[in-house]
């Protein structure tokens, strides 16, 4: 099993950035061992009947990083790359994300490797309900809770909810998050991770005594992350120079009307609009700016490209948008390095709160949720500032070391079973 999740490049370079900062903390070796791979993982096979009347089977995972803190919390992906590795290494990443955030969950992560447009709604929630029935031994709202990712959406954790309801015999919204409000979902699910972006953003800048509308914004993937973070920065008065989707992007170094176009990106896409220059999305990531966002996947900026950046910070929308090797160059370039885990930690820490709200049968209120997702975040990018600073060390090692010393400490403090 290890070979296998040695064979992807995303889980190498999960493991470098988990070495490098275990070396910092000088963990010892039996701990290290401990979080270097996977404490449980589930390999299942989905048989679905099509609408043309064949079978087809399909491959699924589910992930859990470790499990000392509490149930295991990440999304299930539904893409054609989806693969044991980088489930692995993005059910560790979540490790490190839940304890940075002091959440009580440790990291999990699954997928199905299907492209879903190439399916029928029918045959959607044909995959869905059987995906989660065969992953149904490991998950409940005190085990291990799915949410949307890439692929997913809240009408496919509608159906994974049902299909654990339909099983307990009584209604679980608790077992995912991410689910409409109609049924248990948090208000600003869907807003979350993008407005989170933004709230990161204005910390930062706040402490670095600048004003949001002296900074110009280039944003990566104009998807969930990137248009609700562009949305929130416009309407803070930044300059949004460049966005792109997978076709490509638009830049204007006057700024971009950020509402028009995610009217745009709802009804066609960005490419309809004629009043900005079009841009591939190489050359989006080494345009003029102060911030450049990398909302859209991972590893798109490499050895190859990091030395011609020419922001002042790269702000982590994606997860794993940097290379370990494109890190080194933009640190030696005196370019800060804002890593995802705090960056777009807003989706997870709502989330919580929607688990939070289910426990307890009592909902909140849209100006609740967002007030105490500022609080949070702020919290939590002011915290790993001040401990990076005090180390003289980077905020990414700064992040990695504080979550991996938290769940070191449980780990300690429970001891080791039997
Ligand atoms: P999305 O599917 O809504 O949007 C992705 C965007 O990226 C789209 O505009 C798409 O056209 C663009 N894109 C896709 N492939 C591309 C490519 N090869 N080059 C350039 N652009 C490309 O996805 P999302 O939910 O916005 O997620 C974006 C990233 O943020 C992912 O890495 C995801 O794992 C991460 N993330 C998302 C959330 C969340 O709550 N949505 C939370 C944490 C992390």
């Amino acid at each position: 099993m290890r070979d296998l999740f040695l064979a992807s490049p995303a889980f190498q370079n999960a493991l470098k950035q988990f070495d490098k900062a275990a070396d910092n903390l000088h963990l010892e070796e039996g701990l290290r061992e401990r979080l270097r791979f996977p404490q449980r993982t589930l390999i299942v096979s989905c048989p679905i009947r099509m609408d043309s009347g064949v079978i087809q089977v399909f491959t699924g995972y589910r992930i859990q990083h470790t499990l000392t803190l509490g149930p295991c919390k990440g999304g299930v992906r539904y893409h054609p790359d989806v693969e044991i590795g980088e489930m692995a290494s993005l059910a560790m990443s979540m490790s490190w994300k839940c304890a940075l955030a002091e959440l009580p969950f440790g990291g999990a992560k699954g997928g199905v490797t299907v492209n879903p447009s190439l399916l029928s709604i029918a045959e959607l929630e044909r995959l869905t309900r059987r995906y989660t029935a065969e992953i149904l031994p490991i998950i409940g709202p005190a085990k291990d809770i799915p949410a949307p990712d890439m692929g997913t959406n809240p009408q496919i954790m509608s159906w994974m909810m049902d299909t654990y309801s339909m099983t307990e015999g009584f209604t679980v919204p608790t077992v995912v998050t991410g689910k409409p409000t109609i049924i248990g979902g948090s208000y600003g699910r869907e807003e979350a991770t993008g407005y989170g972006v933004a709230y990161v953003i204005e910390s930062i800048l706040q402490e670095q005594r600048r004003r949001m509308t002296e900074v110009k914004v280039a944003i990566q993937g104009f998807g969930n992350v990137g248009m609700h973070a562009a949305l929130k920065l416009a309407g803070k008065g930044c300059r949004i120079v460049a966005v792109s989707n997978v076709n490509g992007g638009l830049y204007a170094s006057t700024g971009l009307p950020i509402k028009n176009l995610s009217a745009l990106q709802k009804n066609s896409s960005i490419q309809e609009y004629k009043d900005a220059d079009s841009i591939t999305n190489d050359e989006l990531l080494t345009c003029d700016c102060d911030i450049l966002i990398p909302a859209a996947i991972g590893r798109v900026i490499t050895e190859n490209n990091a030395d011609q950046l020419r922001c002042s910070m790269v702000v982590e929308g994606a997860n794993g948008p940097l290379t370990v090797e494109a890190d080194e160059i933009l640190q030696n370039k005196n370019i800060l390095v804002v890593p995802d885990i705090i960056v777009n930690a807003g989706g997870l820490i709502i989330s919580y709160f929607e688990w939070v709200q289910g426990l307890q049968e009592y909902y909140w209120s849209e100006e609740t949720v967002f007030t105490e997702l500022k609080k949070r975040l702020r919290n939590i990018f002011l915290q790993t500032s001040e401990y990076a600073s005090a180390n003289r060390i980077s905020l990414r090692d700064a992040a990695l070391m504080r979550s991996i010393h938290r769940i070191a400490q449980a780990k300690r403090a429970r001891g080791l079973y039997p």
